[in-house]
Order: structure tokens, then sequence, then C-alpha cells
């Protein structure tokens, strides 16, 4: 295991400082023990009279981590003292990926039968469903009022909302930025089968109810399309190119067995009373 040395002089690193290795491996032995501290790997100057020195770690669990001895002078001292002592992952420490909050990792195929996904009160893309006034109220108290009269929903999209909605619709599969959208006859604004939004949202989005097309019960935007637009229709037939031709010199001699014939015109009396003939 190699690991670099941290020689980072961002400015000019104390001398009695950077000669004080014995002192900073000494308050590493003292933290980690003496199996735990490996070679002296370089020091950092942090500020003035202020020097980090690093050691190797040798625990096997903590490859590629660092032993961080700081140390620092007091000006005109020539004491060298330990101001802290820290492990640090090294530039080839392994590290567990960094943090992702679960609402920023959970997606929308993570959500299946029964379970449930909480909002959170201050949701920015959420807004009071009843007035703009009551937008300063508490979200427990309006949720309770809201309750009380029967008005419905507690929250609404707030415009942060609506515009992510949007950004999201029209960069997915039902915007304009397809193939299949680009390869449209017509767009959907001029199809029968979309249906239009309600409130905002309705000036640029519908939900398309042609079960003919990928896009039913799907949200499109009007300059998105598919080729099963209302208004494709079949093209005429094509054209006769020329006029049939009748000879009527050459005939043409084709079997006729008697047999298959004589049910429908030799037997008049079963026949007309079968049809009703008089
Ligand atoms: S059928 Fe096609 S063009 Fe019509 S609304 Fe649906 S996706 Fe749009």
């Amino acid at each position: 295991m190699t690991v670099a040395p941290a020689r980072l002089r961002t400015r000019k690193a104390d001398q009695a400082c950077v000669a004080a290795v014995d002192v900073a491996r000494a308050a590493a032995v003292e933290t980690a023990g003496p199996t735990e501290v490996g070679p002296h790997r370089g020091y950092q100057a942090e500020d003035d009279r202020v020097v980090t020195h690093f050691f190797e770690c040798l625990s096997r669990g903590y490859r590629g981590w660092q032993w961080s001895v700081t140390v620092a002078r007091a000006s005109r001292a020539k004491l060298v003292t330990v101001d802290e002592c820290v492990l640090l992952p090294g530039p080839e420490a392994v590290l567990a990926p960094p943090w992702v909050p679960w609402d920023d990792r959970v997606r929308p195929a993570d959500l299946g039968p029964g379970d449930l996904l909480p909002t959170a009160d201050d949701d920015p893309r959420l807004v009071p469903g009843y007035t703009g006034a009551d937008e300063e109220l508490d979200p427990d108290a309006a949720r309770q009022v809201t309750e009380e009269l029967g008005l419905g929903r507690v929250r609404v999209l707030s415009p942060i909302g609506r515009d992510q909605a949007a950004d999201r619709w029209r960069a997915g599969t039902g915007g304009p930025d397809t193939e299949i959208a680009r390869a449209a006859p017509y767009p959907c604004a001029t199809c029968g089968f979309l249906v239009p939004l309600a409130g905002a949202l309705g000036r640029v989005f519908g939900a398309c109810a042609n079960e003919r097309s990928p896009f039913d019960g799907q949200v499109v935007s009007f300059d998105h399309g598919c080729g099963a637009h209302s208004e494709v229709r079949v093209g005429p037939a094509p054209a006769i190119v020329s006029e049939p031709v009748l000879d009527t010199f050459a005939h043409e001699v084709a079997a006729h067995p008697a047999s298959e014939v004589a049910p429908l015109f030799g037997s008049k009396v079963a026949g007309d009373e079968e049809f009703g003939h008089s």
C-alpha cells in the first residue's frame, strides 16, 4: 500500500514545526498504539507556525488512512506542542459513497402497492389550497380547519412544484424531444384525443385519451405528437395506371362439374319451396 506524500505547500512551513516529527509521532502512538502508526508520509503547513504531519495507519480496517497530527508553536517560542491528532482518509482510502438523503434517493418506481411516501409540511412544491390569505397559517392548524370545513385538499401545487412538473414532463417521454414526437405528422395540440389539463398546466399539457397510442393515459405536451393523431387519414386508393383489356375473341375452358351445379338449378320444387318462389 502506498500513501501519497502530502506536501501541499500553500504557505511557508515553520521549520521548527516541520522538524517536530517525533513529537507528532509520539502523539499518534499515544492515541492509536505503537502497532497502528506507520512511516511518516509528509507534512502540510496549515498556518503560521502550524503544521500537520501525516503517518501511515497500519490498521487493516483503515487502509489508505493517515494519522494526522497537527503541531504548533507560539510566536517567539521554541517549544512545539501538539494541537490535535486525528485519523483522516488519505488519497487512496476506501470510503463509503456520499450519503444522500432518502427523499433524494427514492425514485418513482420505488413506490409499490401499499407504500406510503410522505411529503413534508414545508415541501416547496405545495401551498395551502384554500385562499392566498391562509398561506401564513400554521400547517397543522390549516389542516384542521380545512378538514372541519370539508374544503377538500389541504394543499395544492405551488408555482415551484408546477414549474418542476412542467420541466419534468416536457423532458420526458411525453415531451417534444422524442423520436416519435419529431416524426409525428401533427402535434398533440390539434389532436382530438387530447384532453387538456385544468389550471395553468392545461395551457401546455393534456392527457392522451387514444387507446391506440402508446401514450394513452399519459400526460403529453401540446408540441408532442404521435402517428395515432386523430387527423391522420388513410390515403386514397392507388390510381389505375391502364384501362382493363377485354378480349372478346379468345375463350378459356374451365372445369365445371355438373354434379356441383345440379343442386342449385336441378331440383326446382325443393329449391322453389325452400326460397319461397311461386
Ligand atoms: S394520439 Fe398521439 S397526437 Fe393524439 S394526443 Fe395522443 S399522443 Fe398526442
